[in-house]
């Protein structure tokens, strides 16, 4: 038997500590011995219950995944293998992370990027994959080159907004970091962000065209945010979408789009067809500074400080990564 975080149906106010027999995991090709996992603020609403992650019960949640294969009826696995998972459902419908051990199917499963350990892989997670989801986005899609002006990240002291910050400024990009918290200007500072604005100065309403000044943004914040950064983006320029922290609405015109061309990418890692997942990390491998990993990540959780991390998250207290170490 083992231990195992548990949403036992719709009511209950958030996650409890269960134990759990290997019967009672799903009946899925691949049995992981899960070592790592992370927090993200999709598990900080699924912990908590503050937000509806879990849409079957009972819910293991938890939606990053480093473990090592126990068992296997798929070939392109074997018993010792290590693998990472994320998204796929994971904490919404399949049963996810904050279990020693998981039953998963193949499809889900990567074998662990190679320069990574576990614990680095799960230092990256969601977010980190994420932030390499959103700048391979601006760079192949939107076009941008690090020779054009400055870049934005908002929400830049989070996890994607701290990978997105490391990344970029490792490709050569002039990043400027948005955050409500100037106390990790230092922290931001040592991730290459070169300058930096409040929160608060694009969290009111403004006109649907302003002063031209990012070539590219990654907004993971949403709302009056990602409409006053589509306003500021300058002609030919890229935003990508990834995030809600300030909102899931979006109130903005149509003004940027058709008189200055900017592009507005949207990202979901969830369900990211494996050909752009391997992209991601391909560019996490070559760009990633393994220093940056232990500053965006230096705190390891066990199951018995999980709720108190999950809440943190939701009240934007973590700054980076907070990793959790099962077994
Ligand atoms: P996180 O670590 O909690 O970071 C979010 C950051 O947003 C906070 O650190 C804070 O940054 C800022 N923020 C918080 N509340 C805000 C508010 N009311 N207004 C403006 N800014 C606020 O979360 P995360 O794991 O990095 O995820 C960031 C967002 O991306 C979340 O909405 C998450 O759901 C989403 N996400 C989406 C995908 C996808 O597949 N599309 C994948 C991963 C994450 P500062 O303190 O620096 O201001």
């Amino acid at each position: 038997n083992f231990p195992a975080m548990i949403i036992r149906d719709k009511e209950q106010k958030g996650a409890s500590l269960e134990t759990l027999s290997p019967s009672d995991l799903p009946d899925y090709p691949v049995l992981v011995r899960v070592d790592y996992s992370s927090l993200n603020y999709k598990d900080g609403l699924a912990v908590t219950g503050k937000g509806r992650i879990a849409r079957r019960f009972p819910m293991v949640p938890g939606i990053d995944v480093a473990g090592t294969v126990v068992e296997s009826d798929d070939p392109a696995f074997s018993p010792g293998d290590q693998v990472i998972a994320n998204g796929h459902g994971l904490s919404e419908t399949e049963w996810g992370a904050y279990s020693t051990f998981q039953r998963l199917k193949p499809e889900w499963l990567m074998h662990q990027p190679e320069g990574f350990s576990q614990k680095q892989a799960m230092a990256i997670g969601t977010a980190g994959y994420t932030a390499a989801l959103c700048v391979n986005q601006l760079i192949s899609w939107g076009g941008l080159a690090s020779d054009q002006g400055q870049v934005l990240v908002t929400g830049a002291a989070g996890g994607v907004g701290s990978f997105a910050v490391s990344l970029l400024s490792s490709l050569g990009f002039d990043v400027t970091a948005s955050t409500g918290r100037s106390q990790t200007h230092d922290y931001l500072r040592s991730l290459g962000a070169s300058s930096f604005i409040d929160r608060a100065e694009l969290s009111e309403p403004g006109k649907p065209l302003q002063a031209e000044r990012w070539i590219g943004a990654v907004d993971t914040v949403g709302s009056v945010t990602l409409a006053n950064v589509l306003a500021q983006t300058a002609y030919g320029g890229a935003v990508t979408a990834c995030g809600l922290a300030g909102g899931y609405d979006l109130p903005a015109s149509v003004m940027p789009h058709i008189l200055r061309s900017v592009a507005l990418i949207g990202v979901d890692s969830v369900m990211a067809p494996k050909k752009r997942r391997e992209a991601a990390w391909r560019l996490l491998q070559k760009t990633l500074q393994p220093e940056h990993i232990d500053i965006i990540a230096p705190i390891e959780i066990g199951f018995d400080r999980l709720p108190k991390a999950a809440e943190a998250i939701l009240a934007g207290k973590i700054r980076g990564r907070v990793v959790l170490k099962l077994g």
